[in-house]
């Protein structure tokens, strides 16, 4: 086989891509993942883990690395409604089967270099530095992705499928028509801050009349702070991002006066807009995975999961539709956009039903009352951390619960 040519070529080193790279490589084939970072690098992200994340680590073999390092153990969250009506949920509570009783909060520095690592290890090339820039079909059953020029990596690459991993602005979605942007149109800024007061073992997000905020210990004294606000008012903070933060920090009652101003440990990255999803998760002789096949906001906090499971789906249904010759055309790969449907729809409900609430923080506020009256607190963290089944809330009783 030539240099540049391989089986599968992944674009995107983050969880989705790493993921699918080590599950196929475990598998036999022959992988190439292209990036345009170098590792380690970071990520705008609030860092929350559910157990269920920690179950897909484990079976990518890298819990053991990631709790050898520096990682805050998480009990929960708790949510706070924008006229103070709060709930606390536990994940050892929450029912169900959790792979563990606590979540982690984990720098992505550490966890994205640690699956990259991994990767390597199983076989995978990893190509860094490399940004893709396009994607075709080149003759009947191979794929070409084109990267911008840079000494020593070869103008592009030929496979017989290109995983599209590449995140929320996806180019290979776009290229092949296959990105749609929502019309929600959130922006997030997140910063590590050392000193945020009130800190216990649980992730906090309040919401407030423009958006909310999420708080995530990460030990060692450091917070991560992600604040998230519709893209209209984020507008504002246009070359003055740090000012723009700690404005809205300020007038969010259960946070304000507990963020320190000049106790930055990373400055505040910016991300967005979000809502965006894939018209279609397959095309002939390309598949998506992860933020590119569908991100809609990080309230529920569990991105990292989606596109950890999503790769180990999208590994299962390329190394069948490998063992035979010929183009691997979308029909081939039919079977993975049924498998993330069964496995995601239900979490895709709850997330959107609790996203568009928030549009109205009367609302929101209220029912954040109610699931905490009438002890529902610990089953809802446990449904947004992926061990809980979703019908347990999507039910006409439990609905009722929570509106009546
Ligand atoms: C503000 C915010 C907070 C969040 N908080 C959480 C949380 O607490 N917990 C959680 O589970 N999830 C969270 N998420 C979601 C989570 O970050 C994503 O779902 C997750 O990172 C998706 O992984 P991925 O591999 O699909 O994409 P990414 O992690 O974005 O990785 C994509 C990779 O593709 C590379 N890439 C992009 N374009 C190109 C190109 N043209 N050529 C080559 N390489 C390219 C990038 O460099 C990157 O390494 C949050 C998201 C946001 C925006």
């Amino acid at each position: 086989m030539r240099p540049d040519r391989t089986d599968v070529l992944i674009v995107g080193a983050g969880p989705a891509g790493s993921s699918t790279a080590i599950h196929l490589a475990r598998q036999g084939r022959r992988v190439v993942m292209v990036d345009r970072a170098a590792f380690p690098r970071d990520k705008a992200c609030s860092e929350y883990t559910s157990p269920e994340t920690l179950r897909h680590l484990d079976a990518l073999g890298v819990l053991g690395a990631i709790d050898a390092a520096p990682a805050q153990v998480l009990a929960g969250t708790t949510v706070t409604g924008s006229l103070g009506h709060a709930l606390t949920g536990h994940f050892a509570r929450a029912g169900g089967t959790p792979f563990r009783a606590t979540g982690l909060a984990i720098p992505r520095m550490l966890l994205d270099a640690t699956l990259v690592d991994a990767a390597r290890r199983a076989g995978v090339e990893v190509v860094e530095e490399a940004t893709v820039t396009g994607v075709h079909r080149n003759g009947a059953d191979a794929m070409r992705i084109t990267l911008r020029p840079r000494h020593g990596t070869p103008p592009h690459f030929d496979a017989r499928v290109v995983v599209a991993a590449d995140g929320l602005r996806s180019v290979v979605a776009r290229r092949a028509g296959l990105h749609r942007q929502g019309w929600l149109r959130r922006m997030a800024f997140v910063a590590h801050v050392r000193g945020v007061t009130g800190m216990g073992r649980e992730a906090e997000l309040h919401v407030g009349s423009h958006g909310y905020i999420g708080l995530n210990p990460l030990g060692n004294g450091v917070t991560n702070v992600a604040l998230v606000v519709p893209e209209h008012v984020a507008s504002s903070a246009r070359g003055r991002p740090d000012d723009f933060f700690f404005e809205h920090l300020a007038q969010v009652p259960g946070i304000a006066g507990r963020v320190p101003r000049h106790a930055f440990t990373r400055d505040v990255m910016v991300t967005g807009p979000f809502d965006a999803m894939s018209r279609r998760s397959v095309a002939d002789g390309i598949m998506l995975v992860g933020d590119a096949a569908d991100f809609f906001d990080p309230f529920t906090g569990e991105g990292i999961c989606s596109a950890l499971a999503g790769g180990e789906m999208a590994a299962g249904v390329l190394d069948a539709a490998l063992a035979n010759d010929g183009p691997i055309d979308a029909h081939r790969l039919a079977r993975y956009p049924a498998l993330r449907r069964r496995a995601f729809l239900g979490k895709w409900i709850v997330e959107r039903m609790i996203g568009y609430t928030m549009l109205a923080p009367p609302l929101f506020d209220r029912a954040v009352g109610r699931l905490q009256r009438r002890g529902m607190a610990d089953m809802l963290i446990g449904v947004t951390g992926n061990f809980v089944s979703p019908w347990r809330i999507l039910n006409p009783v439990a609905m009722a619960k929570m509106i009546v």
